[in-house]
């Protein structure tokens, strides 16, 4: 049985687990096969605090997780196939596995969107990408459109340019989303361009990307326009399936919190990305984190059994 279990290992479950392995309750991080998050695919963190220099995201993360464990918090890193909130002690499930706590906190995070075309999971990997900061060198002097308007958009066009030939964002508007200092970045950067008014109907190619076909929302007229790489960069989407039925979610699945990181079940916590649908930043999860961490605590100092 463990005081309390943190799902999720980014920003926000692993300041949790410092917060609630300091404070000496028994916790055990389930961290995920992949275990890090979002932040694990980002290059160079510039404005998390107390970095001056910059860091490197899975840099960032280690040291996390080291601090975690130096207060002796446990880590699983698998996946968490279910869990039962219906009685108390809290019951969460890792396939055949089978976890007791008295408090919960979930730290799930947020999954990137998809376009929703087939071609799309037919060629992630062979020309269609979702990090630059991963695939970025494999575009050396390629063509590549990035589709999105938003500050992932802006940072992934940055990347790519550092490698392409040409960087091409596809915006569905006439404005950016993205805050302003990656707009003047991108709007300077001679080798990126971008395509108003677009939407991507199409990726073409079948065992590699050929090309993209383009719908003008304005004109409602189609091109093909060829390319070598498509990078997918249109927001996050809340990793919060499995507490569907058991947790209050709103229309986008965001875990509702109430008062701070209370979910509407007593003894489970929200913290991060999966309940944070506006600042979505490492500090802010990590923020989240320590709260979530400490409403635990008083949770379980009001409820010891
Ligand atoms: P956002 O939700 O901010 O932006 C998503 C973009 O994708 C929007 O421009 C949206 O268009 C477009 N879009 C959404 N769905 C589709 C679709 N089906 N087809 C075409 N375009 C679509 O997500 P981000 O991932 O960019 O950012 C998430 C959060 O993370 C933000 O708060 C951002 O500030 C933060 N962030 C901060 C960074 C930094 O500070 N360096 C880096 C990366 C992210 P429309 O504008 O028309 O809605």
């Amino acid at each position: 049985m463990y005081d309390v279990i943190i799902i999720g290992s980014g920003p926000a479950g692993l300041t949790a687990a410092i917060y609630t392995s300091r404070a000496r309750l028994r916790t055990l991080v389930i961290g995920g096969i992949t275990w890090g998050g979002q932040l694990m695919l980002t290059s160079e963190v510039e404005n998390f605090p107390g970095f001056p220099d910059g860091i490197l995201g899975s840099d960032l993360m280690t040291r996390m997780r080291k601090q975690a464990e130096k207060f002796n918090a446990k880590f699983l890193f698998e996946d968490v196939t279910s869990a039962d909130f219906s009685s108390h002690p809290f019951r969460i499930n890792v396939h055949e596995k089978s976890f007791e706590a008295k408090a919960v906190i979930i730290a799930t995070g947020a999954l990137y969107k998809w376009l929703g075309l087939d071609a799309e999971r037919r060629l992630t990997g062979r020309g269609v990408s979702f990090c630059a900061t991963c695939d970025a060198p494999f575009f050396r002097d390629k063509k590549v459109i990035v589709v999105g308007g938003g500050d992932t958009a802006m940072d992934e066009a940055l990347t790519l340019a550092k490698y392409a030939k040409e960087v091409i964002i596809v915006h569905r508007r006439d404005k950016l989303r993205a805050s302003k200092i990656l707009q003047e970045r991108v709007f300077t950067d001679i080798k990126i361009k971008i395509m108003w008014n677009n939407l991507v109907e199409d990726i073409l190619g079948m065992d590699r990307v050929k090309g993209v076909k383009l719908k003008n929302v304005q004109t409602g007229k189609s091109i093909t326009f060829p390319c070598d790489g498509v990078f997918i960069a249109i927001g996050l989407k809340p990793n919060t399936e499995m507490f569907k039925g058991q947790l209050n979610l709103d229309e986008n699945g965001y875990i509702i919190v109430y008062e701070g990181t209370k979910t509407n079940v007593e003894g489970v916590f929200a913290a991060g990305d999966n309940q944070d649908a506006k600042y979505k930043q490492a500090i802010t999860s990590a923020g989240e984190g320590c709260k979530a961490a400490l409403d635990a605590e008083r949770y379980l100092q009001e409820h010891p059994s």
